[in-house]
C-alpha cells in the first residue's frame, strides 16, 4: 500500500475513534445512531419563518378554545429568534408574562438567562414558548384538558421553526412533548426524538427556585443539551 493511502486510513480511523468516543461521553456504552434524516426540503422555508409565524400568531391570539381565554388579558404566543435551530417549552404564562405578552420574564424568567447565559446562550439565540398560551388563574398547574385544547398552536409552532434542538422545562412540557406520565427525574439527563429534533428534559426553573438542590441536575442537563448543540456545529 502506498505511504499517503495507509496514512489516510489512519487518519480516518482516528477520526472514527475521536467520534466514537464523544458518542460514548454524551450517550454512555450504548450506540447512539440517528435515525436516517429524509432529505424533505423544510416546511415552511427559513427566511420565511417569521412572517408566517407572525401570521399565525394573528390568527390564533383571540382564541376562546378553553376557559382560560376568561381569565387572560393578553395571549403569550412566544418570543426569540424563529429562526433558531432551538426551542424552549415551559408551562403557561404567570402574571408578568400576562401582563407583557412575553414568555419568563418574570423570576423563573430570570434565573432561566442565568442559566441560559452558564452555557453562552441567549434570548436572540432561542425561541422561547410555553404549552399554553394564557394564564392559568392563581398560577395553578394548567389542567390536562388545557394542555389538550391549547396544543393545535404548539404543533404548528413546531411545523413552522423546525428545530432542532428542544429543551423541556418541568413536567408539564415534558408530559406534553414527549407524551409521557413519567417524573423529571426519570426522564432528565437523556436525549429523545421528536421528529428531526433532539430534545432535552429539565427542571422548570421555578421549581429550582423553590428547591436549590434542583440546580445540580439541572446544570447537567444543560451541559448535555449544549454538547448536542456543539456537535453539530
Ligand atoms: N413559567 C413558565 O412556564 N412559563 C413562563 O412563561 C413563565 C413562567
Ligand atoms: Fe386558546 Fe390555548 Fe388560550 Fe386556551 S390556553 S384559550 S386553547 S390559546
Amino acid at each position: 500500500m502506498d505511504q499517503p493511502l495507509q496514512q489516510g486510513i489512519v487518519n480516518l480511523l482516528e477520526e472514527l475513534k475521536r467520534y466514537l468516543n464523544r458518542q460514548r461521553e454524551l450517550y454512555g456504552e450504548e450506540l447512539y445512531v440517528r435515525p436516517a434524516q429524509p432529505m424533505t426540503p423544510p416546511a415552511v422555508p427559513i427566511e420565511s419563518r417569521r412572517e408566517v409565524l407572525l401570521q399565525f400568531y394573528y390568527e390564533v391570539k383571540d382564541c376562546q378554545k378553553c376557559a382560560l381565554a376568561r381569565h387572560r388579558t393578553r395571549l403569550v404566543f412566544g418570543s426569540g429568534n424563529p429562526n433558531s435551530p432551538i426551542l424552549l417549552i415551559g408551562e403557561a404564562p404567570g402574571f408578568h408574562e400576562d401582563q407583557q405578552g412575553k414568555p419568563f420574564v418574570g423570576n423563573a424568567g430570570q434565573l432561566l438567562d442565568r442559566i441560559l447565559a452558564a452555557i453562552q446562550l441567549s434570548r436572540q439565540d432561542i425561541f422561547i414558548t410555553n404549552v399554553v398560551k394564557c394564564r392559568p388563574p392563581d398560577n395553578r398547574d394548567p389542567l390536562p384538558e388545557e394542555c389538550d385544547a391549547c396544543h393545535y398552536i404548539l404543533a404548528r409552532q413546531l411545523e413552522i421553526i423546525e428545530p432542532k434542538y428542544i429543551l423541556l422545562l418541568g413536567r408539564i412540557a415534558a408530559r406534553t412533548v414527549l407524551k409521557t406520565e413519567a417524573s423529571i427525574a426519570d426522564v432528565r439527563g437523556k436525549v429523545y426524538s421528536l421528529g428531526r429534533a433532539q430534545v432535552v428534559v429539565t427542571y422548570h426553573p421555578a421549581a429550582l427556585l423553590r428547591n436549590p438542590q434542583l440546580k445540580r441536575g439541572t446544570w447537567e442537563d444543560v451541559q448535555l443539551f449544549q454538547k448536542l448543540i456543539r456537535q453539530q456545529e
